[in-house]
């Protein structure tokens, strides 16, 4: 089974999302599992504190290297073969295919730094792996934590069902998908395109990779460049 542990100074943000919907469900039937943990347990001092000025100088706190290294140990079992991530604008940018991959794997620990981030020197004493969610900088590694779990939990076997889970959706060949329509036939005085009406398969299925490649080529050239 997927475990997911979380270590953050805020667990009380887990499931939040993931506990309701197509997550919530998977958890509820037992198909992956959630801990959180609060670093602050392992925090120093009366204040439990957990950060620290930067050595050298300069704005914000950095999270202590024993501090979060004692809170991964005592999250982790001795044989743990879970990836150990940790979150980071600086880290390698999430895809579909690293996803998948941990999906289909024993399941993940995710440090959810705050702060200016983490002392540089615990990232390599527990072998973490940093992680983006894309070039931008949120306040803390909670919500980027969230959409790396969402991303996987979806692909866990019997998560999804299995019309919904084919593997035709955006990314997972190398580009976008298609657009989609559903009743009324026409709204708005916009119709849905006539060849999704006429039965004819093969047509459709050439008709939507016809779409996925022209969207693909105008909005996301890089996909294509892979
Ligand atoms: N000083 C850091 C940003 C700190 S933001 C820098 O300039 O790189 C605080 C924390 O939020 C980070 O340590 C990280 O855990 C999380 N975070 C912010 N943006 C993120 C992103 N795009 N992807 C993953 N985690 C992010």
């Amino acid at each position: 089974m997927f475990a997911a542990t979380i270590l953050s100074l805020f667990p009380e943000m887990f499931p939040g999302p993931l506990g309701l919907s197509l997550a919530g469900d998977a958890l509820a039937r037992g198909l992956w599992s959630l801990e959180a943990r609060d670093i602050r347990e392992h925090g120093l001092g009366r204040h439990r504190a957990v950060d620290d000025t930067p050595a050298g100088g300069g704005p914000g706190m950095v999270m202590r290297a024993d501090v979060l290294a004692a809170s991964l140990d005592a999250a982790l079992q001795p044989d743990d073969a879970r990836p150990r991530l940790i979150m980071s604008p600086r880290g390698a940018p999430l895809t579909q295919r690293q996803a998948r991959q941990w999906a289909a794997g024993p399941g993940l620990v995710v440090v959810c730094p705050r702060f200016e981030g983490v002392d540089e020197r615990v990232i390599a004493g527990r072998g973490l792996i940093e992680v983006s969610i894309g070039d931008y900088v949120l306040s803390g590694g909670e919500i980027a934590a969230l959409v790396v779990l969402d991303a996987c939990v979806r692909l866990i076997p019997g998560v999804m069902g299995k019309l919904e889970s084919g593997t035709s959706e955006s990314f997972e060949d190398g580009g976008l998908e298609y657009p989609h329509y559903t009743r009324p036939r026409e709204w708005e005085g916009r119709a849905i395109p006539e060849v999704l009406l006429n039965g004819d398969h093969g047509k459709i299925a050439r008709w939507r990779r016809e779409q996925s490649e022209r969207l693909t080529r105008e909005r996301r050239p890089d996909l294509l460049r892979e």
